[in-house]
């Protein structure tokens, strides 16, 4: 069994994390930001492949993801809830290409103008601010170690280390492809809405927790600006409310942006570096923990 240094407390470190460790390896994570300070918890974060390549390895590792959070939203501690909810468009589409990723899609046959088109299915919701602190006890039930510590190149006296630094893999691999892909979102007040809403063109969606909504959203590729932006939330609620009405009377309880790292395909390889084996993963755009346990998995078979 392998020493691992896994490098990234977001949700991808953290899951391969637990997979290693599951697997026997002994595993330490060093990131620079904490769970809770990290591009994942600003994540809606609805079950959906979004912005991430290529889709045949996006729908294997979405496929496997799906049916962990399923298995994980029995345990009322990780933050998980499986929930119905519509897709919509404004114009006719085939089914999307991640088809056979869900156990079943139903195609709508009414819809509220403007849109002409659109299914329901029944995704996983994840609540960040709890499934990551749950994520971060389970590293650290199974005898892994979590610290803090920004790191300047990845570390080369490992036995393996895993890169899971997201949009940090633009240095620690030197890897000008990864961009931000800035997503900004506004937190209302729950109004007793209990299904999930989603319009990929805006994009717009609205995803019920147990106490807010998250209602995005935006994605402007290069944009590397944090601070939400007032009249940007403005218009995310007026395009959220054409698409529940309910949204009106929500009062607005927060704002948020993160950066999506966002690159043409998902990184998920090994690099030898003289006596430290390297796995790359990193890159899942819009769909960290839509792709999480699947790659989690890939990286244990590549750790060997
Ligand atoms: C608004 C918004 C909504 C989203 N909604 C969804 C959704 O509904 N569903 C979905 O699946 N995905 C969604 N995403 C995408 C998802 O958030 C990302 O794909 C995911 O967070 C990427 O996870 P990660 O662990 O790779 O990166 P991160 O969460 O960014 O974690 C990277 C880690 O690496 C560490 N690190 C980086 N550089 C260094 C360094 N030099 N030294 C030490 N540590 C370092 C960081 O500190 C951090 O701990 C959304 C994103 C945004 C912005």
């Amino acid at each position: 069994m392998a020493r691992v240094v896994v490098v990234g407390a977001g949700v991808v470190g953290l899951s391969c994390a637990v997979r290693l460790l599951e697997a026997g390896h002994s595993v330490d994570v060093l990131a620079r930001d904490l769970p809770l300070e990290t591009t994942s918890a600003v994540a809606a974060a609805i079950w959906y492949p979004y912005r991430a390549y290529p889709f045949e390895r996006v729908t294997a590792w979405s496929r496997l993801t799906y049916a962990e959070l399923e298995r994980l939203s029995a345990l009322e501690e990780a933050g998980v809830r499986m929930l119905a909810g519509t897709e919509l468009h404004r114009a006719r589409r085939p089914d999307p290409w991640w088809r056979d990723a869900v156990p079943a899609l139903t195609r709508v046959s009414a819809f509220p103008p403007p849109f002409t088109d659109g299914w329901s299915f029944v995704a996983p919701v994840v609540e960040m601010p709890v499934y990551l602190p749950w994520l971060a006890a389970r590293v650290e039930a199974l005898g892994g170690t979590l610290t803090r510590m920004a790191l300047s190149g990845l570390p080369d006296r490992a036995e393996v280390v895993v890169n899971a630094t997201g949009l940090g893999a633009r240095r620690m691999a030197d890897d000008p492809s990864l961009v931000p892909v800035r997503g900004q979102v506004v937190y209302v007040e729950q109004v007793g809405l209990d299904r999930w809403w989603l319009e990929p063109s805006g994009p717009v969606y609205v995803v019920p927790r147990s106490r807010d909504i998250v209602v995005g959203g935006t994605d402007d590729e290069g944009e590397w600006d944090r601070r939400p932006d007032p009249d940007v939330a403005k218009l995310i609620l007026e395009r959220a409310v054409e698409l529940v009405p309910d949204l009106a009377r929500a009062a607005v309880v927060g704002h948020k942006v993160g950066l999506r790292p966002a690159r043409p395909e998902v990184r998920l390889d090994v690099e030898d570096r003289g006596q430290t084996r390297v796995v790359h993963c990193y890159g899942h755009g819009g769909a960290g923990v839509t792709l999480s346990w699947g790659c989690a998995d890939e990286v244990v078979r590549l750790v060997g």
